[in-house]
This record gives structure tokens, C-alpha cells and sequence, in this order.
């Protein structure tokens, strides 16, 4: 699904990753762990078109798409949750929900397909995430930070992934909203859907398919749980 070949990152200067290779197969759950300032983020954001100045191969499905831009890369199926979750805290969960779906389209039928097909999407999420559904209304800064963090998840799920990047989607929130983000991630592996998460929770570590660990900015060690 995604494969990454000898990928570099500079910001300025300063070089903060060193020929990066790895392989994410089909429902897959590689987890990159690391300490502070190892580059876990600068790899994701290198990934999805965001981070500083790179060098490397990055495949999406066997179609290159290091040279592409950000929003080309997510039309082509790769999602990314972000560690500060950058939702719209005054817009109510329904709507940042909705704000991620695909813009509408001009025509009057495909203005319904899309409409059909954003209701798909939102029973889908809230099926993952059964805690969204009641508070459809809430605005997001009402929420708790796990809360967000679900709604971050599923706002990125809105735009249909196959393959997804979370960046510490465990942090700092409450352990029994860390299982409910747990088990929702490994449903969306169930369904076939391949995840990359930067994370040092233990609960995760405990599911995941391979670690992989970064040490200043190279790939150390790998192991399977
Ligand atoms: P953390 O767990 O703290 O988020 P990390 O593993 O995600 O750490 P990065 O944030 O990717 O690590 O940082 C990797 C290196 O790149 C560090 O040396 C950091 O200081 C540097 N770095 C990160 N962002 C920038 C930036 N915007 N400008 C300059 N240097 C940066």
C-alpha cells in the first residue's frame, strides 16, 4: 500500500531524517515509536506532502507521489490525524464532520449522489465511534480532549483513506477513551484499511503488526509484538 524509499528531510540546515525506508502492507498496523525530537512527526508530514524539504520515494498504491502536493495525496486515499487535532472549535461536530466530506458537486444528481453518499459516511464513523453520534450537535471546543480526538479521527475518516497517519493519537487522554480509540482503529484494520500511527502507548503496542523505532532520525531496530 505504501512504500518509502530512502526518504530525507532537512529543515534548513538540519537534516532530521536519514534515508528512511519502510513498507506498509494491506491492513496493516506499523507503529513508530521513538523518543521526543526523533522525527516521528517530521516522517508523517514528509509522508503527506506537509513537512520541510525532502528527498526519497514515496509509493502510494505502486503510483508515486513524493513530487504531488498534500491535497492530491489525500484525493488519492492518504489520511492524516494530526497531533493537535486542528479541528474547528467553534463548528458543532456534525459540522466538522461535514467540512471534510468532498465539496459538492455542480450537477443536480451528483449533488444527491454526494449527499447519499456523506449519510454512508457518517453512519460509518459513528458506527466506529458510538460516543460522536449523541453529541452531533456540540461544538467542538465543548468537548474533551479524547472527545476531540475521536472527532479528529473520524473527520479524517470522512474523506475516505485507504491508508492513514495518526500522530500521537493517544496523548495525553483518558485511559478509557484510549481503548475506545484502540479498538476503533484496529476495526478499521479489520476492514482492510492500513495504519501507520506514531504512538508509545502500550495498548497499541500490544496490537500492532510490527514496531519500528526511530533513533535521531534513522530506523533502528524492527519487531513484531
Ligand atoms: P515529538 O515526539 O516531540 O513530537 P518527534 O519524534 O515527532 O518528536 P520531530 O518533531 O519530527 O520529532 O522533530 C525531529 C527533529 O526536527 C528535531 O530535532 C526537531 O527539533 C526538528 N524540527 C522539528 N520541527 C522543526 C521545524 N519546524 N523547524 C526546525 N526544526 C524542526
Amino acid at each position: 500500500m505504501l512504500e518509502v524509499k530512502n526518504l530525507s528531510a532537512w529543515y534548513g540546515a538540519a537534516q532530521a531524517l536519514f534515508d528512511v525506508s519502510l513498507h506498509l502492507g494491506q491492513g496493516e498496523l506499523l507503529l513508530l515509536q521513538g523518543l521526543n525530537g526523533a522525527g516521528k512527526s517530521t516522517l508523517l508530514q514528509s509522508l503527506i506532502g506537509l513537512g520541510p524539504r525532502v528527498q526519497g520515494e514515496v509509493v502510494l498504491q505502486h503510483q508515486p507521489i513524493a513530487h504531488l502536493p498534500a491535497h492530491a495525496r489525500a484525493r488519492l486515499g492518504l489520511g492524516f490525524v494530526p497531533e493537535d487535532r486542528r479541528l474547528f472549535a467553534e463548528l458543532t461536530v456534525l459540522e466538522n464532520l461535514l467540512v471534510a466530506a468532498r465539496p459538492p458537486a455542480s450537477t443536480a444528481a451528483a449533488s444527491m449522489a454526494q449527499v447519499a453518499g456523506e449519510k454512508q459516511q457518517l453512519d460509518q464513523v459513528f458506527a466506529l465511534f458510538p460516543a460522536l453520534k449523541p453529541m452531533q450537535k456540540r461544538r467542538a471546543l465543548e468537548m474533551s480532549g479524547g472527545e476531540q480526538q475521536m472527532l479528529s479521527i473520524a473527520r479524517t475518516l470522512m474523506t475516505s483513506p485507504t491508508v492513514l497517519l495518526l500522530d500521537e493519537p493517544c496523548e495525553g487522554i483518558a485511559p478509557v477513551l484510549v481503548e475506545s480509540i484502540v479498538q476503533a482503529l484496529l476495526q478499521l484494520k479489520k476492514q482492510g484499511m492500513s495504519l501507520l500511527v506514531a504512538e508509545q502507548n502500550a495498548l497499541l503496542a500490544a496490537h500492532a503488526d510490527r514496531v519500528i523505532t526511530l533513533v535521531a532520525g534513522q530506523l533502528g531496530q524492527h519487531r513484531t509484538p
